[in-house]
């Protein structure tokens, strides 16, 4: 029996209420000793679900808090195990106490992510919802937050099921073929098995499709920050994050290297790179950074073109301009609105894209600028919630399993030996249950008899 752990799960800071969980086969029991309820109810006899109000009192008697404590048995917990929660009030000290009273009693302090590993171990959960948990904790949009509930909720675990089991098919077929060439089992029907891999190929790729906007919508859309020295970049950077990441001074070529910071801005969340300006120079460490802030160009779904609007345009304006690639989302930010405007509308005109007067400086226009990038930034397609793949662990593994099913699909073709076909589904379904964290013998096996009744 797994031993018995505890920690606190609501985090470290100052809060009106602090929550101690506690989870393995002593966990009721270990409760039991520091905390007595009003009621005069152990919590070995307690119902569970219900919240009950007593005293926690540390190894030595003293009082550490009057709370509530509620246990929730095993299976049907969290973990899977029997658990206890105790809703302390919510000062680090008092929590810290609350641990080492139960530690006193045989309870060692969780690791890292150890309860919902547990609620993984013991079936409550597979992979995928495991990772929607912790997915969900860090979220830092609503939508990113509705991706992952939509996970948590199973959804990719469902989406994935009727290609596993379709897989699985083919694999206990072949298998009974291999092994038992003795059984009156239908003859390969290739064709067939062609259009199920096929369309498992299909569903596989739609899944992965889904990759690219699943990380913008966890990671935030890559936003470069361009233009001439000195037009405010860093500044802007600066006033979007609301604090002060990047050097600002007036010597242009301060920003060497590229600075990348997430932000929301408009409600969308940006991942900014400030870029070390892009001019020509013979400055190596200078020149390092401008071949980054060029990469940074070629990746980015989002450019933020920099011009000073105390200025009139310059000829590295219009170099700054010509780098941006063509197709990306762009907007310039006529920076220094709170000096007097010497860029004017004319101009702008050859400037093909939207802009907004701001100043990094005293923050104005920055909520028209926010507004604007919303407007001008795709909207992201309306997905079932939790379709998209925002995990790159999900995503290497999906991708791995579509190889291999295309590997089949050519073998069928080639008329290979069902030997080979076989290894490639197999590897197919094993990438499959990794992301899912299912085991795949014991399936397969259990297909072989259920379905072909072979051996009986
Ligand atoms: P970068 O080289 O493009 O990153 O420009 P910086 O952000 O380092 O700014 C260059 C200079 O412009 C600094 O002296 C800033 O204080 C100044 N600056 C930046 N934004 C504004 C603004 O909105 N208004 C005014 N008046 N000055 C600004």
């Amino acid at each position: 029996m797994p031993d018995t752990i505890a920690a606190v799960a609501t985090g470290g800071a100052l809060s009106a209420i602090g929550i101690v969980r506690i989870s393995g086969g002593g966990a009721i029991s270990a409760a039991d000793r520091v905390f007595s309820a009003a009621s005069g109810v152990r919590l070995e006899e307690a119902e569970s679900r219900r919240m009950y109000y007593g005293r926690l009192s540390g190894a030595d008697g003293r009082l550490i808090d009057l709370c509530l404590c509620t246990v929730s048995r095993g299976p049907d917990s969290y973990t899977g195990e029997d658990t206890a929660e105790f809703h302390c009030h919510g000062s680090p000290v008092v929590l810290s106490e609350c641990l080492r009273a139960l530690f006193a009693h045989g309870v060692r302090h969780a690791e890292a992510g150890e309860f919902t590993k547990r609620a993984f171990l013991n079936g409550r959960m597979d992979l995928t919802q495991a990772e929607a948990v912790i997915d969900l904790i860090e979220s830092e949009t609503a939508s990113a937050a509705q991706n992952a509930a939509g996970q948590l909720n199973g959804a990719l675990g469902n989406r994935l099921a009727p290609v596993y089991d379709d897989l699985l098919d083919i694999i206990a077929h072949f298998h009974a073929v291999i092994d038992y060439p003795d059984e009156d089992i239908d003859e390969f029907k290739m064709q067939h098995y062609l259009s199920t891999l096929r369309s498992s190929e299909k569903e596989l790729m739609r899944m992965l499709d889904t990759h690219v906007r699943g990380r913008v919508l966890r990671e935030g859309v890559a936003t470069a920050i361009i233009g001439r020295p000195n037009t405010g970049k860093s500044s802007l950077l600066n006033a979007l994050l609301g604090y002060d990441r990047a050097i600002v001074t007036t010597v242009a070529g301060t920003t060497r290297d590229t600075i990348e910071e997430k932000a929301l801005v408009g409600g969308v969340l940006l991942r900014l790179t400030d870029t070390a300006g892009l001019r020509k120079t013979d400055d190596a460490i200078e020149k390092l950074g401008v071949d980054r802030s060029l990469a940074a160009l070629g990746g980015a779904g989002l450019v933020i073109l920099v011009l000073d609007g105390s200025e009139h345009m310059q000829s590295e304006d219009y170099d700054a301009l010509r780098l941006i690639p063509t197709g990306v989302p762009k907007i310039a930010a006529i920076n220094k609105s709170d000096l007097r405007q010497v860029l004017g509308a004319g101009e702008l005109e050859g400037l093909d894209f939207d802009f907004c007067r701001v100043s990094a400086l005293t923050g104005e226009g920055l909520d028209a600028f926010g507004k604007k990038i919303k407007e001008i930034l795709p909207e992201p397609e309306s997905t079932q919630a939790g379709g998209l793949i925002t995990n790159s662990r999900q995503a290497e593994a999906l991708s791995r399993a579509c190889e291999s099913v295309g590997t089949a699909i050519s073998a069928i073709a080639a008329s290979v030996t069902p030997d080979a076909v076989l290894t490639e589904v197999e590897a197919a379904l094993a990438a499959i249950g990794e992301l899912t964290g299912k085991t795949m013998r014991e399936d397969i096996t259990q297909r072989i008899f259920e379905r072909f009744c072979v051996g009986k």
